[in-house]
């Protein structure tokens, strides 16, 4: 057993009860949840400025992102991408910051599809630069995009992404990965009380019969920047009100276990929007999400505080093998349940970031 146990003391010094001799997949956290995705954050910098995400007085002009030669290399997260793989990952989504951003991401994709041509590849962008980047993504083997949109009223959102991008052009983005067949693509609103609440409908509106899916997100209290209220948080209960008030909508079967969004579909066949309620209905229950921070830190929680520091054991010359077991150990010592437990105090404590971490 001696070779696949990795002392998880020297991780950050967070510990795992008992280490994985022979980790074999498909494999379960302490509450029966298997490894099924895993979120790569592939740069924690941003176009963007959202002020319930990277506001600026946080995140100015004298930020220190990570240096380059912290962050991982293409290389490195196609290798943690196989191990992963090999421990029961179906599904990879490259985030951030703005996975755009990252110079050359399409080489990256192109990458990870040779190594692991059967996973299911998608991203999750702010859609500024998918425009330029669509075919190229497409050709290179991303299955599909998720394009954040906050609002189509083009004064709030320029507000809500504070550097004065314009709706039309995240809009030319879409149309650009429709083109491409990055579909069906999701578009993602995070919906705050008193900012854009009052242009749910018109985002349903918009994208209904377009075979896009709009999902509106329940603002979270991610990391300790974005000075998270609950009283800010519309449910997606009346969300789903507003919208039911407007069009005849019946709630829909999820497409597979672990599905965050919860499906509602057009009675007339015009397609469907989705709800993510992380603050109201916890979903912890079934989450079968590991993230990797942009240094290689592995999180098995969106509101961990700390994670286990995967890229030293790979630039410490551990084998495949060793770290595979570190993995494994770790998912099976996973008995986190944030939002189940979620209080006033707990909103309060010190988290990680979002754009570090990966959406
Ligand atoms: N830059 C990319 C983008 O804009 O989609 C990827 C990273 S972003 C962190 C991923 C998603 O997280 C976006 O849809 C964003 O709206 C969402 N997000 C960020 N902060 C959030 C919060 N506090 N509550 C809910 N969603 C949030």
């Amino acid at each position: 057993m001696a070779k696949t146990v990795i002392a998880l003391r020297d991780l950050r010094g967070l510990t795992i009860p008992e280490p994985l001799a022979a980790p074999s997949a498909p494999m379960a956290d302490r509450r029966a949840r298997p490894l099924h995705d895993l979120r790569i954050s592939v740069t924690d910098r941003c176009n963007f400025r959202c002020t319930y995400c990277m506001p600026k007085d946080v995140f100015g002009a004298d930020y220190e992102f990570l240096p380059h030669d912290e962050i991982l290399s293409f290389e490195e997260i196609v290798r943690m991408a196989r191990i992963f793989h090999g421990l029961g990952t179906e599904k990879i989504r490259l985030t951030g910051g703005e996975p755009l951003m990252r110079k050359g991401i399409e080489r990256l994709v192109a990458m990870l599809r040779e190594a692991l041509p059967a996973v299911d590849l998608t991203l999750t962008t702010n859609g500024s630069a998918l425009k330029a980047k669509a075919r190229a993504l497409k050709a290179a083997g991303l299955d599909r995009v998720t394009v954040s949109l906050d609002s189509l009223d083009d004064a709030t959102f320029r507000a809500m992404n504070d550097v004065d991008f314009p709706v039309a052009k995240v809009l030319e983005g879409i149309d650009a990965a429709a083109d491409a067949g990055l579909a069906p693509i999701k578009v993602n609103m995070v919906v705050k009380r008193g900012v854009n609440d009052r242009q749910v409908i018109d985002m349903a509106r918009r994208f209904k019969g377009t075979g896009h899916i709009v999902r509106f997100i329940e603002f979270m209290d991610v990391g300790s920047t974005n000075h998270w209220r609950m009283d800010d948080v519309i449910p997606s209960e009346q969300v789903v009100r507003l919208i039911s008030g407007q069009f005849a909508i019946e709630p829909a079967n999820a497409n597979y276990a672990g599905e965050v969004a919860e499906r509602w579909k057009y009675l007339d066949g015009s397609g469907e929007v989705g709800v993510i309620s992380s603050v109201t209905q916890a979903f912890c229950g079934t989450c079968t999400r590991a993230r990797l921070s942009t240094d290689g830190q592995l999180f098995t929680c969106l509101f961990a505080q700390r994670g286990y520091d995967l890229k030293a054991l790979m630039r410490a010359g551990r084998d495949d093998e060793e770290i595979r077991g570190a993995v494994a150990a770790i998912w099976a010592g996973r008995n986190d349940h944030y939002s189940e437990i979620r209080t006033a105090e707990t909103a309060r404590s010190r988290k990680i970031e979002m754009s570090y971490i990966g959406g």
